[in-house]
């Protein structure tokens, strides 16, 4: 999960990579997978990398785990809730009130 302090610096390199592959599929006609093989995602990796010490392949998973977007921990299973009006656990079912 990347803290607002670490989002900031990743949401930019997701909307370059975004507009890149998009301008790539203007352009070419290319598919969505043939522009992302461009690598275009790969300043979006490298930051997280730098951030984590890991290595992701994934740009979609990265997308997803902005803390503040999440909700608080799961009162049965302690999993963060996928959102903030999340009304059940996406892990384990429990019903949230
Ligand atoms: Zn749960």
């Amino acid at each position: 999960m990347f803290s607002d302090a670490e989002w900031v610096q990743i949401e930019p390199l997701l909307h370059l990579m975004t507009r890149h592959v998009q301008t790539c599929r203007e352009r070419t006609g290319a598919s969505v997978e043939a522009a992302v093989e461009r690598g275009y995602e790969w300043p979006v990796l490298a930051k997280h990398k730098e951030l984590t010490g890991l290595d992701a392949s994934d740009v979609g998973c990265i997308e997803r785990h902005r803390l503040s977007d999440h909700g608080p921990p799961c009162r049965e299973c302690g999993r963060l809730l996928r959102m903030k009006n999340s009304k059940k656990c996406y892990d384990c079912g429990n019903l949230v009130a």
